[in-house]
Protein backbone atom coordinates (compact mmCIF):
# COMPACT_ATOMS: atom_id res chain seq x y z
CA UNK A 1 0.00 0.00 0.00
CA UNK A 2 1.54 3.04 -0.72
CA UNK A 3 2.07 5.74 2.06
CA UNK A 4 0.61 8.59 1.89
CA UNK A 5 3.11 11.30 1.59
CA UNK A 6 1.01 14.15 1.53
CA UNK A 7 -1.34 13.94 3.38
CA UNK A 8 -3.50 17.79 1.82
CA UNK A 9 -4.08 15.81 -0.95
CA UNK A 10 -5.42 12.69 0.73
CA UNK A 11 -9.20 11.75 0.48
CA UNK A 12 -9.67 11.53 4.01
CA UNK A 13 -9.00 14.62 6.20
CA UNK A 14 -9.22 14.99 10.32
CA UNK A 15 -10.01 18.55 11.48
CA UNK A 16 -6.96 18.55 13.96
CA UNK A 17 -9.17 20.85 16.36
CA UNK A 18 -11.92 18.95 16.34
CA UNK A 19 -10.05 15.53 16.89
CA UNK A 20 -10.46 14.12 20.16
CA UNK A 21 -7.68 11.08 19.47
CA UNK A 22 -5.64 13.15 22.38
CA UNK A 23 -8.31 12.30 24.92
CA UNK A 24 -8.02 8.27 23.62
CA UNK A 25 -10.62 8.22 20.76
CA UNK A 26 -9.87 5.82 17.87
CA UNK A 27 -12.96 5.20 16.52
CA UNK A 28 -12.50 6.21 13.07
CA UNK A 29 -8.86 3.83 13.50
CA UNK A 30 -11.43 0.97 14.53
CA UNK A 31 -13.92 1.34 11.90
CA UNK A 32 -11.94 1.63 8.94
CA UNK A 33 -12.10 -1.86 7.20
CA UNK A 34 -8.78 -0.69 4.95
CA UNK A 35 -7.25 0.08 8.21
CA UNK A 36 -5.30 2.84 6.18
CA UNK A 37 -6.19 5.39 9.25
CA UNK A 38 -3.79 6.19 12.34
CA UNK A 39 -3.54 8.17 15.30
CA UNK A 40 -0.34 10.52 15.02
CA UNK A 41 0.62 10.19 19.26
CA UNK A 42 2.64 13.37 18.52
CA UNK A 43 0.08 15.51 17.28
CA UNK A 44 -2.90 13.68 19.10
CA UNK A 45 -5.02 13.83 16.20
CA UNK A 46 -6.37 10.87 13.67
CA UNK A 47 -5.13 11.37 9.99
CA UNK A 48 -4.64 9.06 7.08
CA UNK A 49 -1.20 7.37 6.56
CA UNK A 50 -2.04 5.26 3.95
CA UNK A 51 -3.86 6.65 0.25
CA UNK A 52 -6.09 4.23 -0.06
CA UNK A 53 -9.62 4.55 0.51
CA UNK A 54 -13.30 2.48 -0.21
CA UNK A 55 -15.37 5.49 0.51
CA UNK A 56 -17.22 3.73 2.79
CA UNK A 57 -17.84 6.94 5.02
CA UNK A 58 -18.13 4.86 8.59
CA UNK A 59 -14.76 7.42 9.83
CA UNK A 60 -17.19 10.37 9.02
CA UNK A 61 -20.42 9.08 9.71
CA UNK A 62 -19.20 7.59 13.67
CA UNK A 63 -16.60 10.48 14.07
CA UNK A 64 -18.29 11.46 17.54
CA UNK A 65 -16.98 15.22 16.78
CA UNK A 66 -17.40 15.58 12.88
CA UNK A 67 -13.13 16.03 12.89
CA UNK A 68 -13.20 13.60 9.92
CA UNK A 69 -14.23 14.89 5.58
CA UNK A 70 -13.85 12.35 3.42
CA UNK A 71 -13.83 13.68 -0.44
CA UNK A 72 -14.81 11.46 -2.58
CA UNK A 73 -13.57 11.76 -5.77
CA UNK A 74 -15.72 13.43 -9.15
CA UNK A 75 -15.87 10.31 -10.82
CA UNK A 76 -17.30 7.87 -8.07
CA UNK A 77 -19.87 10.66 -7.46
S1 LIG B 1 -14.17 6.03 3.90
FE1 LIG B 1 -13.98 3.89 4.58
S2 LIG B 1 -12.05 3.14 3.67
FE2 LIG B 1 -12.02 5.38 3.54
S3 LIG B 1 -10.90 5.98 5.39
FE3 LIG B 1 -13.10 6.05 5.89
S4 LIG B 1 -13.59 4.05 6.78
FE4 LIG B 1 -11.57 3.89 5.74
S1 LIG C 1 -13.12 9.37 15.35
FE1 LIG C 1 -12.88 11.60 15.13
S2 LIG C 1 -12.27 12.33 17.17
FE2 LIG C 1 -11.96 10.09 17.13
S3 LIG C 1 -9.81 9.82 16.53
FE3 LIG C 1 -11.02 9.77 14.64
S4 LIG C 1 -11.04 11.89 13.89
FE4 LIG C 1 -10.38 11.96 16.01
Amino acid sequence: MPQALAPTSVPVTVNAEKCIAHKGCTVCVDVCPLDVLAIDMVKGTAYMKYDECWYCMPCEQDCPTGAVEVSIPFLLR
